[in-house]
């Protein structure tokens, strides 16, 4: 069970949310992106020379200079993307789930999330 903690800026009391910084379009666009480079490539080479997707495949594999995303793009645009993936993994803070404050949690069971959350309480009720 996760710890109950206090948000200061709202008098939430429960479990924070992760949240992580950046956004997951970015991760997922530079994993994309290159995939989308190779298949605007097929494209073009299916509507000039009529290749099947299976022979683009040998035709690229053989020369990688016929998609310039294979000469190592690809795997720049996914270590970017794993590099990405990891700062936002390790970015990932607290931020509370009802008023989306950051930095904002106390223990509920601290003597000071204790004399707050009575605080709270004396001027709700
Ligand atoms: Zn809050």
């Amino acid at each position: 069970m996760r710890k109950q903690m206090l948000c200061k800026n709202c008098g939430f009391v429960g479990a924070p949310k992760k949240k992580a910084k950046g956004s997951f379009k970015v991760e997922l666009s530079l994993l994309l992106l290159p995939v989308l480079i190779f298949i605007i490539y097929f494209i073009q080479y299916r509507e000039e020379y009529g290749l099947s997707f299976e022979d683009f495949l040998i035709l690229a594999s053989c020369d990688p200079n016929i998609v310039p995303v294979l000469d190592g793009s690809f795997a720049l645009f996914w270590t970017m993307a794993l590099i990405y993936a990891i700062w936002r993994f390790m970015t990932k803070r607290p931020i509370c789930p009802s008023c989306g404050a950051e930095n904002c949690f106390l223990p509920v069971d601290s003597p000071i999330g204790r004399s707050l959350l009575q605080t709270i309480e004396k001027q709700v009720g």
